[in-house]
């Protein structure tokens, strides 16, 4: 049987990778996961890893990423922070990714009803900027809602899905990602999260880049 994630190589291509992290989002939802996740699927990856694919997530804990992607251990790279914003150690992280593992296609993964950009919408509303280094995931998230519009009704959900498409272009234009991604080697893709339905829609893919599976 072909595990997924367990059998890609290295430098595989971005449609082949999503189409294996969507298979692995439809197994979740369809209530038939492949991977448990135990001490013997643990052993079974110590050796060299091969992911294919790094997904950048909220910290929100009704969004554990390897679960609602059904994958492995040794299959995707995660990195998770308060509305999935960047800082250096993110970006540098995925530039690890790609460039020392060879991984193909990165995932900004956002989610419905998400707290830091709620927050930001109050933030943006009251004038309060909070303290701290909560700030920095403030001024991040703010120009998305910024240009939904504080006026619209439906401000929180659409800054949710801009933030996720700002995240993608500013990843597509990153020092060490905007070759490979011109090239067609790396995909950087959009997606968001449906905390109900546990599915994974596609925001932002390339035109010519991987289809939907
Ligand atoms: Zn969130």
């Amino acid at each position: 049987m072909r595990v997924a994630g367990q059998e890609r190589q290295a430098g595989g291509t971005p449609r082949a990778a999503l189409v294996d992290l969507l298979a692995g989002n439809r197994r979740f939802v369809s209530g038939q996961p492949m991977h448990g996740h135990d001490v013997t699927a643990a052993a079974a990856a110590s050796g060299d890893q091969q992911p294919y694919a790094v997904v950048l997530g909220c910290i929100d804990s009704r969004v554990p990423l390897e679960a609602i992607f059904d994958q492995t251990f040794g299959a995707i790279c995660v990195i998770r922070t308060g509305g999935h914003v960047l800082d250096r150690a993110v970006c540098g992280s995925i530039e690890y990714v790609v460039g020392q593992l060879g991984v193909p296609l990165v995932m900004v993964l956002g989610h419905e009803r998400c707290g830091a950009v709620g927050a930001t919408v109050d933030a943006l509303r009251t004038g309060e900027r909070p303290g701290g280094s909560l700030a920095h995931l403030v001024d991040e998230i703010a120009p998305a809602v910024t240009e939904v519009g504080l006026d619209d009704p439906a401000v929180h959900p659409l800054a949710i899905r801009r933030h996720v498409r700002r995240t993608v272009h500013t990843l597509r234009a990153d020092d060490l990602l905007a070759e490979p991604v011109a090239a067609g080697r790396v995909a950087v893709v959009g997606g968001l999260y449906d905390l109900s339905t546990g599915e994974v829609a596609l925001l932002d893919v390339p035109d010519a880049g991987p289809a939907q599976a």
